[in-house]
């Protein structure tokens, strides 16, 4: 005889399940599931209420989602191998009416229907081109005594779904006595959090009397339990990563040296109001004796560059190194320029650092690094490779840190004695996405622009307005304004994107005759692409044909009008990157988004934020809202942040209460114990990484 197992524990493996053998663990641990509270974790997707079914001959509009019980007739499997299709559609009948139903790309469908005198079908209604209604790729469920009332639906896990996934979590509720709560009840008491217990047990299993809708909307207080359990874990690697650099010593920036730079700053304009401010922020972290780790978040020309200027005058003027890195060399080559401008008054000069360089040119700038007769590099991620030692490194600058990956960013700090880092990033981030994607680093924004700026206007057209827009074009430039023309990045290969260009650009030099017109995308070489600036700067050039590169960096008070051609591909703060190149001087500015002819109902209301805003903020936070809390893999633009339970949209004030709650428990000492306990449920290798 068997030993008695005892009461099924959380921890113990899926094999305690009946129904569960050996071969489909494996296929369980391929989804990442082992154990029962994994399974546990695997929480419904949405709920059925069994007990309110659509009967067909009900059934009037299209868009509707509906539950309908009935037997699926006369099914067919067809495949269109020309159009990559397969199409299986049959019939279904509830005995009050019949409806088409169909299927597209689900060959196993038809097997699945074989056979069953009944099922569940859950899906939308739509209208055919001939009017007739149609049930559009049901979710198929089958039909059994236990389902009744309100019924969890589970996401499929590999090959399990439906009736067979809601068994096995019907077994596991009975090792949710066994779930301890990671939260001590001080805790849930504070927030109004339900215990742990209680949410899987409503969440698994909801009660005859639940509101279906509200559980549907994913948002009731035991949703929120997993949203607030799992932000909390990210909060508290997050601090405990801050409380770690907090201890370690860095080097050490002479407060003289700083105060100097606060009382003559040197530029040749003053400081905003938010540049002041920010500029304290880093000069208190500066002498703090810790190494800084500041994330600078502004709008495009905002004036991050010349705040940037003044941290490195401050720690060059202390003794230490300083190195800049930019995500483009083109974006560096700008960075070097502007950066003379403002550093060499003070006698600091900057040196380049790309791949692209002369070898011998190189060898100069890394042996100057290495003796330490240069003070401060400009450059790729060419800056930080193993080969590239410094004397003395004591800041490091990044900017536009969104195109950076987290490893970079760790390998860098690790050159040098824990050098300070100072983040830039124009990327507008709503201040919850910062607060996790950066969430080891202290956040200053600069949130006014300097004097003088000028809206920009922006319009979106159709394509059959182009004449228009280039009768509009040639006034511009008679007039002596200076144009950008943007192509959108179609193919992944810069040979394609080139010739696209090259393409259009036979086609602008039709239009504009006895223009001059410079071409810029990835596959221009360093010297070229700094003539074709150069030219455009000075105004020999008067339109400029780009990829995205002019993204970041070109500076140009004359430029007027921004073109974007194919306006609907580029993602929002994308878009408002590139308008940021325009209204930069006296003239009266123009953005012209022109779409091609099909556009979608949601790419035309993202064309339009973009219209009714030129504060890059308000931009973001439309677009994460257009987007919907479920795109969450949408912050990717962001960084690598991603959540299973939370949603940055949903969950935005969480985000901000969990910090601080984590911070408070670093203050008192009982973080790490919290954090353990969290970390049963919420692995934070797992929950958003911000390196
Ligand atoms: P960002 O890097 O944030 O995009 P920049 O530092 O490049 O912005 O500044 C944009 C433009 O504004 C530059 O031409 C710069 O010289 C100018 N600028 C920056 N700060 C000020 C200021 N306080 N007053 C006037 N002009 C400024
Ligand atoms: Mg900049």
């Amino acid at each position: 005889m068997k030993a008695d197992p005892g009461p099924l524990l959380p921890d113990d493996s899926v094999t305690r399940l009946v129904g569960i053998g050996p071969k489909t663990a494996d296929a369980f641990t391929a989804e990442g599931i082992t154990t029962v509270r994994d399974l546990l974790l695997h929480l419904p997707r949405r709920y059925e209420d069994r007990s309110s079914i659509t009967r067909i001959e009900s059934v009037n509009s299209p868009g509707e989602k509906i539950l309908v019980r009935g037997v699926v007739r006369s099914v067919r499997t067809r495949r269109i191998p020309r159009r990559r299709l397969c199409i299986v559609d049959g019939v279904v009948d509830d005995g009050s009416g019949q409806l088409p139903v169909i299927w597209f790309n689900q060959p196993w469908i038809g097997s699945r229907l074989e056979g069953e005198p009944e099922l569940f079908l859950y899906g939308q209604i739509r209208k055919r081109k001939n009017g007739q209604l149609e049930l559009m790729s049901p979710e198929v469920d089958g039909v059994d005594g236990e389902d009744e009332g309100i019924v969890p639906v589970y996401p499929r896990l590999g090959r399990f779904g439906g009736k067979r996934l809601r068994g096995l979590l019907r077994q596991c509720l009975a090792a949710i006595d066994g779930c301890d709560d990671p939260l001590p009840k001080s805790i849930q008491k504070q927030f109004g959090l339900p215990p742990l217990g209680e949410s899987l047990a409503q969440l698994h299993a909801p009660g005859t009397n639940a509101d279906v809708a509200e559980l549907n909307s994913g948002s009731t207080r035991w949703h929120q339990r997993f949203s607030f359990d799992e932000l909390t874990a990210f909060a508290c690697a997050m601090a405990e990563q801050r409380q770690k650099r907090v201890h370690r010593s860095s080097v050490r920036i002479d407060a003289n040296a700083v105060e100097q730079v606060i009382q003559n700053p040197g530029l040749p304009f003053t400081l905003t109001a938010a540049q002041e401010r920010v500029q304290h922020e880093i000069a208190d972290d500066l002498i703090g004796g810790y190494p800084m780790a500041r994330l600078v978040q502004g709008d495009v020309g905002s004036g991050k560059t010349a705040v940037a200027a003044l941290t490195l005058r401050m720690v060059l003027e202390s003794g230490s190194q300083v190195a800049i890195m930019a995500p483009t060399e083109l974006l560096a080559e700008q960075h070097l320029c502007t950066l003379a401008s403002y550093l060499e008054p003070s006698g600091h000069t900057p040196r380049l650092l790309v791949s692209s360089m002369p070898a011998a040119e190189r060898r100069q700038v890394l042996a100057g690094l290495a003796d330490g007769s240069i003070g401060m590099v400009v450059g790729t991620h060419a800056v930080f490779q193993k080969k590239v030692q410094y004397a003395d490194l004591g800041l490091v600058v990044v900017d536009e840190q969104h195109r950076f990956g987290v490893v970079q960013r760790a390998a860098l700090v690790q050159k040098g004695r824990s050098p300070h880092l100072l983040v830039m990033t124009a990327t507008p981030i709503p201040r919850s996405l910062a607060l996790t994607v950066y969430g080891d680093l202290d956040l200053s924004i600069i949130d006014e622009m300097p004097p003088g700026r000028r809206e920009v206007r922006t319009e979106v057209r159709g394509p059959s307005a182009r004449d228009k827009v280039f009768n509009f074009l040639r006034t511009e430039i008679d007039d002596g304004g200076r144009v950008f023309l943007v192509y959108p990045l179609i193919e992944a290969s810069e040979e394609i994107q080139a010739a696209a260009v090259e393409e259009h650009e036979e086609d602008v030099r039709k239009r504009l005759p006895g223009v001059e017109i410079g071409v810029l995308h990835g596959r221009v070489s360093r010297s070229q692409r700094e003539q074709v600036t150069a030219a455009f700067r000075k105004g020999s050039l008067q339109v400029l044909l780009a990829t995205t590169v002019i993204e970041v960096g070109v500076d140009v008070p004359e430029a007027s009008v921004m073109v974007i051609e194919s306006a609907q591909r580029f993602g929002l703060s994308q878009l408002h990157q590139l308008r940021g190149r325009v209204g930069r001087g006296r003239r009266k500015s123009w953005c012209i988004l022109i779409t091609d002819d099909e556009v979608t109902s949601v790419a035309h209301r993202r064309l339009e934020v973009v219209c009714s805003t030129n504060d890059g903020f308000e931009i973001a936070e439309a677009d994460l809202e257009i987007r919907g809390p479920g795109q969450l893999t949408g912050t990717q633009q962001w960084g690598p942040a991603g959540f299973r339970f939370a949603s940055l949209v949903r969950d935005v004030k969480l985000i901000s209460v969990t910090r601080e709650l984590a911070m408070e428990l670093a203050a008192s000492g009982s973080l790490p114990e919290i954090r353990n306990g969290l970390a049963r449920y919420h692995p934070v290798e797992s929950v958003g990484r911000a390196g």
